[in-house]
């Protein structure tokens, strides 16, 4: 059977090989450019990146999937969906980025997380009657017919997953809603079958999330909206990140010609092909290469992998394509050539790399080509640590956790730490400001030497001993002065970590990340915190929390090892930072902090991989602590206020005091704290950090006093959201000083309550 499958890719980084998008918008948003020119610049990135994949060969190149900011205001914007505070700004532009970043009289739209990637997106708050402002598939389809002459497959955010993410409506409305926004789509589409477009992309990422069986119905009836009159556009669906969910009907059902499924993220969406077959009239768009992991694709197993797909389907011309959209990988693995060891650079794939692959696979099964030969096993073996295997398979998994129970440890410390009613804390850094952070990049470079560097940051730790003295904090901290990023810096000092020196990967708007790579067995060689919280903590009286990140928002934050199990890389990393919990200890530091900021950020898609997910992350956090002594006190921060729904397994992991963020949810987090009965240590975050305003007195006053309705006052902490790192001085001095009055305050009075 002769065969000539074709080649697709989509969701190609957009930040430009050199971030040129960040610089453009920066540039944009200082006035240093003018409009015309950011248009200019903006499109030559986006040129770059199209033809690009247009001399790597790929038979369809997706359009649209270019964003000067998010692809999801993108869609608001285009639906005419502008909440009230900003429908008086004229200029298009400015109106989009005011809603992206907020402008002077309003604040920004709310901005979340995409699925469970690393991506955020600005929440579409839907007010009042949606309308087309502009058709943006057909005008980026027509320019890159016109400046690159290629015919392209225009992508879009389905329907489903729009409505499914936006907010500002009931949440009985969502049906209706769907058909609304679907006889849109259906404008979009008819007018791209005018102007020729033989096939759009619709993306419904959504489809993988746990579905009600009302929702498949509404579904259905949402499509036969979008096709309604069409005759010759081709809908191809995509999903992905998951398995699609309820296979068998939306496989059958769904009306549309095309349907593209993720075959790397598990085997489940081909043990569903196999199990239930895939229709005849509909195109299997096959994601075969990760858009998601960076390890060069398996040419053997997905060769068979294709060609298993080839025979049930019967599709001799399969498109094959990346399981989902390519920006969440750096760019090439070219950058990298003189800074990653060579073993490691074979066993890596980028999103340039990703194109190559896709051209060999179809080179292999159109043309007979002969499969590369890979040893990927025998690479790998060169990262293995014999002694780090033994100690995890020691890990008695029944038996984590600390021996003392909450009540005896908490009195103990309690006898050591003498702490006031409210003590107050901040939750580790403090102000970056741009003197650190050049010391920092001159140190890095080579320009500072290792004893001036060494000496400035212990000046810094002096100044801010003396700071949170003078404002009357009660725990202090040594302001992580010494770190750039709460991840980048244990990976450094970590052994099976690596760093790419241009794995730049878009977080959102300008915002860009390089995350760690977990290559090898994770261990420690040296302490990583020791000396500046000893140091620290020899300036001053008071007791100085010792500040580390935990394991399971380091794995969470970086890219990870394919070769073993998440589970076994977070118990890895736990044993190595065990270690330090326990150097620190030895070392006379009362308090450790573990930050779990991205404890959250792992949560499984599909509800019924949660329970999993939850039972080996609280056990990875468990086995960081469980050797210390019951009187010293362990903290954990969280950034978030949505945990709600696993507020038992936050309990579970059994940390003496937590600190999350809570002044943002404007109260409800606090209220659903009447339900929960939460009993140990916690300290509701009294002032957001994420703005420069300063909260007054009465303001954090209101919050303790809400707060402590509901939560035991014997177990109640004062401290703001998060770290302080990206504020200034002038502003965080005022907001805690006014957060210790507050506090004090609160003493005063609850002093006067009981003894009346
Ligand atoms: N200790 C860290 C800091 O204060 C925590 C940061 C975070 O939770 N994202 O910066
Ligand atoms: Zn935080």
């Amino acid at each position: 059977m002769s065969k000539s499958i074709k080649t697709k890719s989509f969701g190609y980084p957009k930040i430009g090989e050199n971030r040129e998008l960040k610089q453009a918008l920066d540039s944009y948003w200082a006035k240093k450019i003018s409009k015309e020119v950011f248009i200019k610049q903006v499109e030559s990135i986006n040129y770059t990146r199209m033809k690009k994949q247009k001399d790597f060969g790929i038979d369809s190149i997706s359009s649209n999937d270019f964003s000067l900011y998010d692809f999801i205001l993108d869609l608001s914007t285009m639906f005419g969906i502008i909440p009230q505070r900003f429908s008086d700004l004229s200029d298009d532009f400015d109106l989009y980025f005011s809603m992206a970043r907020g402008n002077k009289q309003s604040a920004a739209s709310e901005m979340t997380k995409w699925f469970d990637t690393n991506y955020h997106y600005i929440v579409p708050e839907i007010e009042g009657k949606l309308k087309i402002i502009k058709n943006r598939p057909l005008e980026s389809y027509k320019w890159a017919k016109e400046t690159l002459k290629i015919e392209t497959v225009p992508n879009i955010i389905g329907p489903f997953t729009f409505i499914k993410l936006a907010k500002g409506y009931p949440r009985k409305d969502f049906a209706k809603l769907l058909f609304e926004v679907s006889n849109l789509y259906n404008e979009i589409l008819k007018e791209l079958e005018e102007n020729k477009v033989k096939t759009i992309q619709i993306d419904e990422p959504a489809l993988v999330l746990d579905l009600e069986d009302k929702e498949i119905d509404y579904l259905i009836k949402c499509y036969n909206i979008i096709k309604k009159n069409l005759k010759h556009l081709d809908i191809h669906v995509q999903t992905y990140y998951e398995s699609l969910s309820y296979y068998h009907d939306i496989v059958s059902r769904l009306p549309v010609n095309g349907l593209g499924l993720d075959f790397t993220i598990n085997n489940e969406n081909l043990k569903n092909v196999k199990k239930y077959g895939f229709p005849k009239n509909k195109k299997l768009i096959a994601g075969v290469v990760s858009g998601r992991d960076i390890w060069k694709v398996n040419y053997e197993e997905t060769t068979e992998l294709i060609e298993e797909l080839i025979n049930i389907t019967g599709q001799t011309d399969l498109i094959i394509s990346n399981s989902c959209p390519l920006f969440h990988l750096p760019i090439s693995t070219e950058k990298e050539k003189d800074n990653l060891q060579p073993e490691l650079i074979k066993l890596l794939s980028f999103a340039d790399q990703r194109l190559d692959e896709l051209n060999t696979l179809k080179a292999i099964i159109n043309k007979g080509n002969a499969i590369p030969y890979q040893n990927i096993k025998s690479i790998q073996k060169n990262f293995e640590n014999k002694k780090v295997l033994k100690e995890t398979s020691k890990i008695q998994e029944n038996d984590i956790g600390r021996l003392a129970r909450f009540a005896y440890r908490s009195q103990k410390q309690q006898e050591r730490l003498n702490l006031p009613l409210f003590p107050t804390t901040t939750i580790g850094s403090y102000p970056q400001t741009t003197e650190i952070r050049k010391i920092r990049a001159n140190y890095k470079k080579g320009l500072i030497s290792k004893t001036d560097y060494d000496i400035f940051i212990k000046n810094k730790i002096k100044e801010v001993i003396e700071l949170q003295e003078s404002i009357g904090l009660d725990v202090l901290v040594h302001g992580e002065f010494e770190r750039s990023d709460m991840v980048e810096y244990f990976g450094q000092k970590l052994d099976g970590f690596a760093f790419t020196k241009n794995g730049w990967v878009q977080s959102y708007g300008s915002r860009c990340v390089r995350p760690p790579i977990i290559y090898g067995d994770v261990f420690r060689s040296k302490k990583m915190t020791v000396d500046e919280v000893v140091y620290a903590q020899s300036l001053t009286e008071k007791t100085v929390k010792g500040m580390i990140t935990g394991p399971v928002t380091i794995l969470n934050w970086s890219f990870f090892r394919k070769d073993i199990s998440k589970k076994e890389i977070a118990f890895q990393i736990a044993l190595a930072l065990k270690e330090e919990v326990l150097d620190l200890e030895s070392s006379g530091i009362k308090i450790i902090q573990i930050d779990e900021a991205a404890f959250r950020e792992g949560l499984p898609l599909k509800k019924a991989k949660q329970k999993d997910y939850l039972d080996w992350a609280i056990k990875a956090f468990k086995i960081t602590n469980e050797d210390v002594q019951a009187e010293t006190q362990i903290h954990t921060h969280m950034c978030y206020s949505e945990f709600n729904e696993i507020i038992a397994s936050i309990y579970a992991m059994d940390s003496d005091v937590i600190s999350i963020e809570a002044s943002r949810s404007k109260g409800e987090i606090i209220e659903s704290f009447e339900q929960l009965n939460y009993t140990h240590g916690i300290g509701l975050g009294v002032y957001d950090i994420h703005s420069p305003r300063i909260p007054s007195i009465e303001e954090i006053e209101t919050i303790i006093e809400r707060s402590i309705k509901v939560i035991d006052k014997k177990l109640f902490w004062i401290n703001p959201d998060c770290g302080l790192k990206t504020r200034g001085y002038d502003e965080t001095i005022k907001a805690l000083e006014n957060m210790v009055t507050a506090a004090k305050k609160a003493r005063k009075n609850y002093k006067k309550l009981t003894v009346q």
